[in-house]
């Protein structure tokens, strides 16, 4: 299985069998391994339908440590359905991971109902950035021990005017966590906060 040949586990193999992929896709061969093996930030060139969201979704899981209810991981995207999105494919990617949890947070819905969420224990969180910032900021989100943190349609993040509250949350959120950083375009924009959160990230273009 080609899957298994880039260093996922059992769990996440037969999730990804059930789901019908039968080859990994170009951007997930490339970061898969990378993500796996070693400790890094990462800056990956890729457009959406290219299977980005496994790329890095797969290997955040088999690093989640699922006995421990802390929150580990952070993706930051741009949108709401984005973010239900996102938290749709890692839920079916984690089925066979049983505590693992994983919670979507976004504007335009029940403040409380996400708390309540939260407070049951999310190992990976999906959020939209105004909604985290306001949780963050109010206390009721944890991320002071994140270990990865990723950056979703950077590109579009910034060109909705997200740049404060990104900054906002990362200040949060451990020096020592690692990067992931996906974007569709690499606008200087995006440079800047490559350069001003990341550490000797790996680069890859698909
Ligand atoms: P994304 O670029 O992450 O939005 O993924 C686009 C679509 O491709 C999603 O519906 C995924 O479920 C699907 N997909 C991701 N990886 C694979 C794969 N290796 N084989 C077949 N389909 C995939």
């Amino acid at each position: 299985n080609k899957f298994e040949q880039l260093g996922l586990n059992a769990e996440i193999v037969n999730a990804v069998n059930d789901m019908g992929f039968e080859s990994p896709s170009a951007v997930q061969e490339q970061a898969i391994p990378i993500l796996l093996q070693n400790e890094t930030d990462l800056v990956a060139l890729a457009q959406t339908g290219t299977g980005k969201t496994a790329a890095f979704g797969f290997p955040l899981i088999q690093k989640i440590n699922a006995s421990s209810k802390k929150t580990q991981g952070l993706i930051l995207s741009p949108t709401r359905e984005l973010c239900l999105q996102i938290t749709n494919e890692l839920k079916n990617y984690s089925k066979y991971i049983k505590q693992l949890n994983t919670v979507a947070i976004y504007g335009g819905s029940s403040i409380t109902d996400q708390e309540r969420q939260i407070k049951r224990g999310a190992q990976i969180i999906v959020a939209t950035p105004g909604r985290m910032k306001d949780m963050v900021g109010r206390g009721m989100i944890d991320i002071s021990e994140i270990n990865y943190c990723v950056l979703d349609e950077a590109d579009e993040m910034l060109n909705m005017g997200f740049f404060e509250d990104i900054t906002d949350i990362l200040s949060h959120t451990p020096k020592e966590k690692k990067t992931w950083l996906f974007s569709a375009t690499m606008p200087k924009e995006v440079a800047v906060i490559a350069k001003k959160f990341m550490k000797e990230p790996q680069e890859i273009t698909v």
